[in-house]
């Protein structure tokens, strides 16, 4: 069995944004990138799923900058086998990227493909569901847990309130969520191993695909600054203020 995994890079999430100046996005340049945490958690899931024996292949798939390739040499420094760069300048926004998968996996067949939930830097929490949709299979999102056997995957997924195990039919798209499973590091000599994987490189026109960006973002604000606390002297002191500033209780 076959399993593409979809790796973005995006702005490391020890790095405190800051907002351009001009409010059009955040700013970039000289801004430490890695790759996405949710698909650090697909990838070591793919790979837990060789190791268990359920799956052969290993394929992380990029679509952005020529340094994506940086972000396709950690999942392969994890341990996944070959790496898919799909390079464009342009923006491309989760529509763009689920067609751009869609054509890699009607290309390469996998019998599975594991996505992030969500970006960390746009936070659409969209292309796995489009992907879906756009490929008529099944989506198990949010998973925290994934078991494949006859030909099915029960998968977990985290839902307000509680947890929702569904059973989903063959090929199929799984999201992952932050307690699927915790990352591995690379180690020293899986990095230098990483060096020697292949990574085929493509662009969208390759794939016929129209990445042209179906929305707009108007402007990109910082959230509003919190005010100090105050101490207070009492409960009374405290009830007082819950009462009758807060106007909470
Ligand atoms: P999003 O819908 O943008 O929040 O992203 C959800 C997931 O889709 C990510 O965790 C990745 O697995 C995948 N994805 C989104 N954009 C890209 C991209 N440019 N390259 C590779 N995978 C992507």
């Amino acid at each position: 069995m076959k399993v593409l995994v979809p790796v973005k890079r995006v702005v490391d999430p020890n790095v405190k944004v800051r907002v351009k100046a001009d409010q059009t996005g955040v700013e970039l340049a000289n801004v430490k990138m890695s790759m996405n945490p949710f698909c650090e958690i697909a990838v070591e899931e793919a790979l837990r799923m060789r190791e268990a024996g359920t799956v052969t292949e290993v394929v992380a798939v990029s679509i952005g900058v020529q340094q994506c390739q940086e972000t396709i040499r950690t999942a392969l420094a994890m341990g996944a086998d070959r790496g898919i760069l799909i390079k464009t300048d342009e923006d491309v926004q989760p529509l763009a990227v689920a067609k751009l998968l869609k054509a890699v996996v009607d290309e390469e067949g996998p019998d599975l493909v594991i996505l992030g939930k969500q970006a960390i830097d746009d936070d659409s929490n969209q292309t796995g569901q489009m992907l879906a949709a756009l490929l008529g299979w099944s989506q198990g999102t949010f998973a925290s847990n994934i078991d494949i056997a006859d030909g099915k995957a029960q998968v977990v997924r985290e839902i307000d309130g509680g947890l929702e195990t569904v059973s989903l039919n063959m090929p199929a798209i799984v999201t992952t969520d932050l307690r699927l499973n915790e990352p591995r590091y690379a180690s020293l000599p899986n990095i230098m191993k990483a060096k020697k994987k292949p990574i085929d490189e493509k662009t969208p026109e390759d794939y016929g695909v129209d990445i042209a960006p179906r929305l707009t973002v108007l402007k990109v604000e910082e959230p509003p600054k919190r005010q100090a606390g105050v101490m207070v002297e009492s409960v009374a002191e405290l009830v007082d203020k819950l009462r009758n500033e807060a106007g909470v209780i």
